[in-house]
């Protein structure tokens, strides 16, 4: 057909034209886990950082999406770094994201003051990152960027379940009277001693319970172990964060000395696999 003489690599299915400069690039990628970065003209600074289970499949999805167009205009090359497993690209494109901040990635900021919710005893309190240890602090809830939205958090979740704002210590009220949302059927009236303190405490701490955000739970630092026959990937992590990673428990171990605080990005990447042993951890 003409056409296809006139555009060899276009697709009639999806509608895009492969670039042909780009060629060589797609026939190398493998179809393994790891890190794929776009690179613009300006070889500092990359365009796009992404990572899969599979590397070709991925890169060659993204040439499916016409809403990539722009950023695929721009590519000039391709190159990918393999990793064991799925633990092992996430924590690279991660890192490297953070490090490198492409311009089509969004952007992450660099590690900055967080907050949370702590509740111990009775009303919760707004706590921060440069005061309390994220890592090994029991009864946190939940990672915020600011106070503003820990507080809204917390008034989302008593209005899914009515609890007092009075109680909660969010707003100001009389004591023995019921507050203003009560009267709106808002409240279940913890404020008036429609509802006890403790049966009202006993609903928040529910509440709260699927924001918990989980103590480091070694002493120090540990090797999270990817491996498959011909290689092994040590991820070093510790109080969540992740250091990096290594072919070798020994050489891990010069990893695992760096000062390591609470880290969101490694918090999110890692808690389920630790915390279910769904690897192997070796201390370190
Ligand atoms: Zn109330």
């Amino acid at each position: 057909m003409p056409r296809t003489r006139k555009h060899p690599e276009f697709d009639p299915t999806t509608g895009y034209a492969y670039p042909e400069h780009l060629r060589g690039y797609l026939d190398d990628l493998p179809q393994t886990p790891g890190v794929y970065i776009f690179h613009g003209l300006n070889d500092s600074l990359p365009l796009y950082i992404g990572k899969s289970i599979n590397i070709r499949t991925r890169v060659m999805s993204h040439f499916r999406t016409l809403d990539e167009a722009r950023m695929l205009r721009q590519t000039q090359r391709i190159t990918y770094i393999e990793t064991v497993g799925e633990i092992g690209a996430l924590l690279l494109e991660a890192q490297l994201i953070k490090q490198q901040q492409p311009l089509f990635n969004q952007k992450l900021r660099r590690t900055r003051q967080m907050c949370s919710i702590r509740l111990e005893e009775t009303t919760p309190e707004i706590v921060y990152s440069k005061d309390v240890d994220f890592a090994r602090t029991p009864n946190l809830y939940g990672l915020f960027a600011s106070r503003h939205s820990a507080l809204a958090a917390l008034k989302d979740l008593a209005d899914e379940v009515q609890l007092c704002l009075g109680v909660l210590g969010l707003e100001k009220i009389a004591a023995n009277r019921p507050c203003f949302r009560h009267m709106l059927k808002r409240c279940a009236g913890a404020c008036c001693g429609a509802e006890t303190i403790p049966a009202h405490q006993e609903r928040l701490k529910q509440q709260l319970e699927q924001h918990r955000i989980e103590c480091w739970p070694y002493p120090g630092a540990i090797g999270l172990i990817e491996q498959t026959d011909t290689r092994t990937d040590v991820h070093v992590v510790h109080n969540w964060l992740y250091l990096g990673t290594a072919a070798t428990i020994e050489k891990a171990k010069q990893l695992s000395t760096t000062a390591a605080a609470f880290d969101s990005d490694g918090y999110k990447i890692l808690c389920k696999p630790i915390l279910t042993e769904s690897l192997p951890v070796k201390e370190l």
